[in-house]
């Protein structure tokens, strides 16, 4: 059984340049400390989680950390409300990359099923790609979230567990495929047993990538057909090096 586990910015959904939901990000990292100052965005974001950037952004801002770590709850709800404030901006912001809704339908098709590793938190992960239109392809309730742990490199196991509960002792059979455009979604492929499929449509080139050896690497997910059989037949030509389930 194969399951693959998408990123989501960068990998299936860039900004058009609105920064819609950085923005929103941010108004409600100050509304949840009740700061009147504006935030910086950190620069080195990518492939980081959402409560992970917040705190960063918080302790940059001089908050103290317990005071930041409380305020990760209303900032997660202020986060929800002020994209759901501003969907129509988010809607018109939000671009599917080429080639993602072709791939996502086929593996449909052919019975793969689909979720996400992603550090968006998860009502933010189903929000954004409810407005992107493509929401209808994933298994949410399998995948593993920036709200289910701070640090990316965890998520694959709860992505396990998760099926464990779902599928039983078959899912020790899982072979599971990270899709990801960041060099931290394939050390966190690697921390969790699974498959690094690196795709260079974020902010990291195909020669920046390659430098954390990814078991795939792929300029884009244009090429229909070369993607899904690149995705399908690595999966199977490495069955016998599938990693133990813990
Ligand atoms: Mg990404």
């Amino acid at each position: 059984m194969k399951i693959i586990l998408w990123d989501i910015d960068g990998t299936l959904v860039r900004s058009n340049g609105g920064r819609v939901a950085v923005n929103a990000f941010l108004r409600a990292l100050c509304l949840s400390c009740q700061l009147e100052h504006e935030l910086p965005y950190p620069y080195d974001s990518a492939g980081k989680t959402d409560p992970q950037i917040a705190l960063e952004i918080l302790a940059a801002a001089s908050i103290a950390e317990s005071r930041a770590s409380q305020a990760l709850e209303a900032f997660a709800e202020h986060y929800l409300m002020e994209l759901k404030r501003q969907q129509q901006a988010l809607i018109t912001d939000l671009r599917v990359l080429p080639g993602v809704s072709e791939i996502l339908e086929v593996l449909t098709q052919r019975g793969i099923v689909q979720s996400l590793l992603t550090g968006n938190l998860e009502p933010v992960a189903r929000f954004k790609l409810a407005c992107a239109g493509i929401e209808q392809y994933l298994d949410f309730d399998l995948g593993a979230y920036g709200s289910d742990n701070a640090d990316r490199s965890r998520l694959v196991p709860i992505v396990r567990q998760r099926l464990q509960r779902r599928l039983g002792p078959d899912a020790s059979q899982a072979d599971i495929v990270v899709v990801g455009d960041t060099p931290r979604d394939i050390a966190c492929a690697r921390a969790g047993g699974a498959r690094a499929v690196a795709v260079a449509t974020g902010n990291f080139t195909k020669h920046e990538l390659e430098a954390h050896r990814p078991d795939v690497l792929l300029d884009d997910l244009t090429d229909t057909h070369a993607v899904v059989e690149a995705l399908l037949q690595y999966s199977s030509s490495l069955e016998s090096r599938q990693a133990p389930i813990v």
